[in-house]
Parts: C-alpha cells; sequence; structure tokens
C-alpha cells in the first residue's frame, strides 16, 4: 500500500472524509459557540474543512469528561494487561487505516505521503505498540526498611492529563505523549495544532474502537491562544506535555504558576549542529544524511540538523555536494511518490523562511536554493537553501528557522568545534562524523544536547529517550522514562 501511485493517491484524496468536530466523551461535538476554522491544504491553498474551534467552555467539557472517566476507573484502574490489549488493537487499526491516515497528514501540513505512508504512520503504531507491550513488564518498588515494616512505593496515573502538539508531525507527536500517559492509566485531552487536527481527531475514533472508553482521549481542536490556553489554565488538569516553540512552552509555565500548579513538561525548538570531522570515513554518507537532516520535512523538524560546522579542509568538498543533493530534493507535489519534497505548512511561515533566506543573501554566501515556488501553480513551497561562510552570530546560526535552510560553518579544531556547537540557547540534538572512537565519546561527552547521534543524524527510537537541554526544554518523550511524566509515586508505609 505504500507503493500507490501519484493517480492512486489523487484519486484517494478526493474521497477522503474529513473529521470537523472535536472528540469529547466518545462522540464528535461542535464547539458550544459554534464557532469554526479553515483547515487549507499548504499544497494546493485549498480548504479542506470548516473545524470546530474549540473555547473554554468546550475545554470545560473535555476535561470533565477526562475527569469522570478517570475517577470511574473505567480505564485508570483496570489491569496493565488491559490496557495492553487495547493499545495493541489501537496499534494494529492504525496499520489498518494507514493510507487514510498518511493522506490525512499529507493534506493537512504538506509532507510528502510517501513519508506519511512510510514514516510517521507507522512510526505512530509502533509506538502504541511499544508502550502496550511495556506497561505489563513494569514493576514499582519495595524500600529497603529492615523487618516489622514493608514500604510500598508504587507508581499512580496522574489523573488528566492535557497535551498540546505542533503539526509537523501531527499524529507521532500526538501519539509521543498519549501513548506513554493511556498506557499509565491517565485519561487525556489533547489538542493538535491548528494546522493539523485531522489525523488525531480520527486517532480518537480509533482509539474508542480499540476498545478504550468514552471520556478517555478528547481531542479539541482550536486555536493556541484559546483552546491551549484554555487547557494550560485548567485547575483540573494535573499535567500538560506540550511540544512546541520556545516561546509558547514559556507561557505553559505561566499558566501553570498562574493556575493550579500542574506539571508542564516542555520539548521545544532547536538549533541542532552537525559537525564533521575530516577523519570522517565516507563523506557521501555524511553528505547523504546532512541533506536528509536539513530538508527532511521541509526541514520543519525540532532537531534538524540545521548548522553544519565541518573541519576547514573537507568543507568546499562537502559542500559541494550537498550542493548536489539539494538540486535533487527539489519540492512537487505531495501526492506524488516521485516528489522529494512536500509544500511547508502555510504560507505564513513559509514567508518566515523567506525573511530568514533574505537577511541570509546579505550575511553569508548563497551556495544554492533560496526561492519560494509553486507547484502546478499553486501552494508554499521552499526550495532547499544552502548558505556558506555564515557567521556564527549570524541569526542563520543562531536561530531556529524551521525551514529547509542550512547554514555552514568552518572550524579549525575541535575545541572551537565544540565552543560554536554548544553556543545556543537550545540543547535538543547534534549529530558528529568521525572515524575515531576516541573523538567520537570526547566530543560527545561535551555536546550539551539530549541525543548524540555518531555516524549518523536524527537516531529515535521508541526505546531510547527523546528531548532537550537548555530552552529545548526537559522532561524526555520515549522510553520507559516518558512514564515518569505521567505518574505520581505513591508511599504506603505499614509496620507490622
Ligand atoms: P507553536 O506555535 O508553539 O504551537 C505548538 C502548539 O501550541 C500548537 O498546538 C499551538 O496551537 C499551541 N499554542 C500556540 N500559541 C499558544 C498559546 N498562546 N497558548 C497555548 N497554546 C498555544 O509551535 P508550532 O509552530 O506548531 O511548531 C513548531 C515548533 O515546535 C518548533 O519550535 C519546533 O522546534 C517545536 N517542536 C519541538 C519538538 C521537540 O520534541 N522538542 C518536536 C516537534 C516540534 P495553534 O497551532 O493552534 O496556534
Ligand atoms: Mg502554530
Amino acid at each position: 500500500m505504500n507503493e500507490l501511485s501519484h493517480k492512486e493517491w489523487v484519486g484517494r484524496a478526493s474521497a477522503i472524509r474529513f473529521r470537523d468536530k472535536a472528540f469529547i466523551d466518545g462522540k464528535p461535538v461542535s464547539a458550544r459557540s459554534g464557532r469554526t476554522f479553515a483547515s487549507i491544504n499548504p499544497a494546493t491553498g485549498a480548504t479542506l474543512a470548516e473545524v470546530a474551534s474549540c473555547g473554554e467552555e468546550d475545554i470545560d467539557l473535555a476535561v470533565a469528561a477526562a475527569r469522570r472517566s478517570f475517577e470511574a476507573g473505567v480505564w485508570s484502574r483496570t489491569s496493565p494487561q488491559h490496557r495492553k490489549e487495547v493499545l495493541l488493537r489501537l496499534a494494529a487499526l492504525l496499520r489498518e487505516n494507514l493510507p487514510e491516515l498518511a493522506l490525512l497528514e499529507s493534506l493537512d501540513m504538506g509532507k510528502l505521503v510517501k513519508d506519511a505512508a512510510t514514516i510517521d504512520v507507522p512510526g505512530s503504531a509502533a509506538i502504541f505498540q511499544w508502550y502496550a507491550e511495556a506497561i505489563d513488564k513494569v514493576y514499582d518498588e519495595v524500600a529497603p526498611t529492615g523487618q516489622g515494616d514493608l514500604a510500598l512505593v508504587r507508581r499512580e496515573p496522574l489523573g488528566v492529563v492535557g497535551a498540546v502538539v505542533p503539526w509537523n508531525f501531527p499524529l507521532d507527536m500526538a501519539t509521543w505523549k498519549c501513548a506513554p500517559a493511556l498506557a499509565a492509566g491517565n485519561s487525556v485531552v489533547l489538542k493538535p495544532a491548528e494546522q493539523s487536527p485531522f489525523s488525531a481527531l480520527r486517532l480518537a475514533e480509533l482509539a474508542m474502537e480499540a476498545g478504550l472508553p468514552a471520556g478517555v482521549l478528547n481531542v479539541v481542536p482550536g486555536l493556541g491562544e484559546t483552546a491551549g490556553q484554555a487547557l494550560g489554565r485548567h485547575m483540573d488538569v494535573d499535567c500538560l506535555a506540550f511540544t512546541g516553540s520556545t516561546a509558547v512552552g514559556k507561557l505553559f509555565l505561566q499558566y501553570s504558576g498562574q493556575s493550579n500548579m500542574k506539571q508542564v513538561w516542555l520539548e521545544t525548538g532547536g538549533k541542532s549542529p552537525n559537525l564533521v570531522f575530516a577523519d570522517c570515513a565516507d563523506l557521501d554518507a555524511a553528505a547523504d544524511m546532512a541533506a536528509f537532516g536539513i530538508f527532511f520535512n521541509q526541514g520543519q523538524v525540532c532537531s534538524a540538523n540545521s548548522r553544519l560546522l565541518v573541519e576547514r579542509g573537507i568543507k568546499d568538498a562537502l559542500v559541494e555536494k550537498l550542493a548536489e543533493r539539494a538540486a535533487a530534493t527539489q519540492p512537487g507535489d505531495p501526492l506524488d511518490p516521485a516528489s522529494r519534497m512536500g509544500a511547508m505548512v502555510d504560507a505564513r511561515h513559509a514567508a518566515t523562511v523567506m525573511r530568514f533566506i533574505d537577511g541570509g543573501r546579505k550575511s553569508a554566501r548563497l551556495v544554492t536554493g533560496g526561492g519560494r515556488i509553486s507547484v502546478d501553480g499553486r501552494g508554499s513551497f521552499v526550495q532547499p537553501t544552502i548558505f556558506d561562510n555564515v557567521s556564527p552570530d549570524d541569526p542563520l546560526a543562531r536561530d531556529e528557522i524551521f525551514g529547509p535552510v542550512l547554514s555552514v560553518i568552518a572550524f579549525d579544531s575541535e575545541e572551537e568545534a565544540l565552543r560554536i556547537a554548544n553556543d545556543s540557547i537550545y540543547g535538543l540534538a547534534a549529530s558528529l562524523w568521525t572515524d575515531s572512537l576516541s573523538r567520537a565519546h570526547r566530543i560527545a561527552e561535551r555536546l550539551r544536547v539530549g541525543t548524540v547521534s555518531v555516524n549518523t543524524v536524527d537516531a529515535l527510537s521508541p526505546m531510547t529517550p527523546f528531548g532537550g537541554f537548555r530552552q529545548s526544554g526537559f522532561g524526555r518523550d520515549l522510553s520507559l522514562h516518558a512514564l515518569d511524566k505521567y505518574t505520581a509515586l505513591k508511599t504506603t508505609w505499614i509496620k507490622y
């Protein structure tokens, strides 16, 4: 099914049904106010649907439904084995509905349908499966009290978890929050980004089909300032898990302090460095992965390898290889499996990326790209773009552009490379290329980031924690560590 032709994808797209209502307490419902927002396909400019725009009263309803289901114990007090079975069924349903979910993702935010079908949707299913399989293998603790006392340290679900997620990997970001939160027994209220509500709404339906009781997973599409803020300030939300920009992450910390002190977990921005040393064993592989690391998903990746730091002696050779890769990675119709790059999420974001590019034309050397283009006369597309001779204090090297824009900086020593790499408000990820095991460890130890990929980029798996240092956030998604965010420890001490 991943081998559908362009014509077949277009045919399926014309027949697809968009869920345009909120999903609260097991039912699709309109916003109380009747308000809607337009969801637009950025590859064509066409409006796909008018979607319920949830406000405070809708968030109240969703949180109340989540609270009721939690207190009733219909999910929170079921056995881990039961939760495992339901979440495994959900993983299977995601796979059964793969083409539909991939299309929803692509139409909604412009990514290549082929990527959605081979990466995003299988990734979501794999993560639900992973937490399902894990949850009945996680043991609690007995404290070493000695005789006469028994102290149990057990994990309990927190209650109502709010999740607010971005548009770059809509289904996956929702999954990273929902899978561990649900596996641990919580009820969830999920707010997808306004640019990409459809896969989350479909996920909630499929979860019910898999056996999740009504009210355990609620989805409230709407605007950040309204729906997102209402969830962040809600007095009956126990935990708020956020993925998005650093600026909005800081708002959630304020919302919490001004309301009920809910736990806030932030996965925010990045400006990840990719360090290539002259002893890199395979410069072609480094070029392939450096290009993937910045052009994949149109560069709209929190851990995008947006700063390429190269040892001076090999810089020109690597930049030349990268320019070739960029030339072969031009945007096309996201529904065409032959396309190498999709659309930017919306016209406004494309304009923001273009402002960085226009600034860069004056401060650095444009190697390739730099244009905003249309495909078949429509849509918001930006060419893969490379700047060389970027100064480490240029906005090109400091700001998260969140587009297909690579900034190349030369270095002369390990120390200099490390200094430039760590000179950022962010600390999400880094990559490094070297044939020396000692150097790999030496550098990895000193990079202030959550994930270091050696001789690859963006190493990522449900098995390993994902998250940042500094203003890239705190707390970790994925792996068993994510369960820490969605559970509280309870001590029960028995004297006998
Ligand atoms: P964003 O603007 O911060 O939005 C993220 C979410 O927050 C959306 O659901 C948004 O709703 C909501 N929101 C916006 N303003 C809000 C407010 N005032 N109060 C409450 N909620 C609000 O980020 P984005 O543009 O969607 O996504 C790109 C960012 O996400 C980048 O910075 C990227 O690095 C980051 N990201 C980080 C990770 C990670 O794991 N570290 C992963 C992926 C993406 P609306 O869209 O409806 O406004
Ligand atoms: Mg946004």
